[in-house]
């Protein structure tokens, strides 16, 4: 058994099978809340606050999602458990349900709930030890005050459409900045810039999605001796420092070594990138929930 989707309490292990209805809001007008979380070693890396970020979306935009964090919870370790696989990407989505055609939510009765539990690889395997090449984009990061980027909402299109720059330019991956020039983060990570031993990221009213990935690398620097601060990076900042990263649950760390066809640092994949690395590779080996217990 591989790919596992648990589609409102039912489990499908074909993919062809695993269909929500096109009448879905989430669908219609990708209204919806979603979260990508990874599984280590049949651990469950940072479930709960992966859970809390999924209901305080949801309760953003409106959202009953009819289910305890509990139940959602057990839901997802049943679905992995399903699927047989100990290390895997959970996909967890819940859209507004079926409705009519308007934009009325009072006609969506029951949020549609989607786990998929399959494998994933973001980036191909040389960028790790390369480190990617990036441009920062002309499309802006949303206005926190249109919509905020803190919603993981299934409303991407203005990543998509930043994404599409990246790729039209022949890049690994694109920066976004703010209506204001700071930087925010890229296209569905965060960003970490590193100078004389001092981490900075922005801070969440940058307009940034605060990522789970983002705190943890927060949590385990000052390990590594570094001082760490939330601050307004300029693209000026990318080009200057020592060394930049991004973080996802998906791309996990990933080192960022050219930007805008200029080098980061010296254009090669620091050591203290590789010594967090390190250190966030042993914390997904002892903070998770449990799926298998025998
Ligand atoms: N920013 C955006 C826009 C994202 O979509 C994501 C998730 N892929 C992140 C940042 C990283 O968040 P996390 O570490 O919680 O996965």
């Amino acid at each position: 058994m591989e790919t596992c989707v648990y589609i409102n309490g039912k489990m499908y292990h074909e993919r062809e099978q695993a269909k929500v209805s096109v009448f879905d809001h989430g669908y219609l007008y990708g209204d919806g809340v979603f979260e990508g979380i990874r599984v280590y070693n049949g651990l469950i890396f940072k479930c709960r606050e992966h859970i809390d970020r999924l209901y305080e979306s949801a309760k953003t935009i409106y959202l009953d999602i009819q289910m305890s964090r509990e139940e959602m919870t057990q839901a997802m370790i049943d679905t992995v458990r399903a699927s047989g696989l100990h290390d895997a990407y959970i996909r967890l989505i819940v859209s507004r349900g079926v409705g009519d055609l308007g934009l009325d939510y009072r006609h969506c009765k029951k949020p549609t709930v989607v786990i998929i539990v399959d494998k994933i690889t973001l980036y191909p395997p040389e960028r790790y030890e390369k480190g990617l090449k990036v441009i920062t984009t002309a499309t802006r990061r949303n206005k926190p005050d249109s919509l905020n980027c803190q919603i993981k909402s299934c409303n991407y299109l203005n990543n998509i459409l930043a994404k599409i720059e990246v790729i039209r330019a022949g890049a690994d991956e694109g920066i976004m900045l703010n209506n204001s020039g700071y930087v925010t983060e890229a296209t569905a990570d965060n960003i970490f810039v590193i100078k004389n031993k001092t981490l900075i990221t922005p801070p969440s009213y940058f307009g940034i999605l605060v990522g789970i990935t983002r705190q943890a690398v927060l949590d385990i620097a000052p390990d590594e001796g570094l001082h760490v601060e939330t601050a307004g990076i300029l693209v000026h900042d990318i080009y200057n420092a020592d060394e930049c990263f991004l973080t996802g649950s998906a791309a996990e760390l990933i080192p960022v070594v050219e930007c805008d066809g200029r080098a980061v640092g010296n254009g090669q994949v620091g050591p203290v990138f590789k010594a967090l690395l390190k250190r966030f590779r042993q914390k997904t080996k002892d903070d998770g929930v449990q799926v298998f217990t025998d």
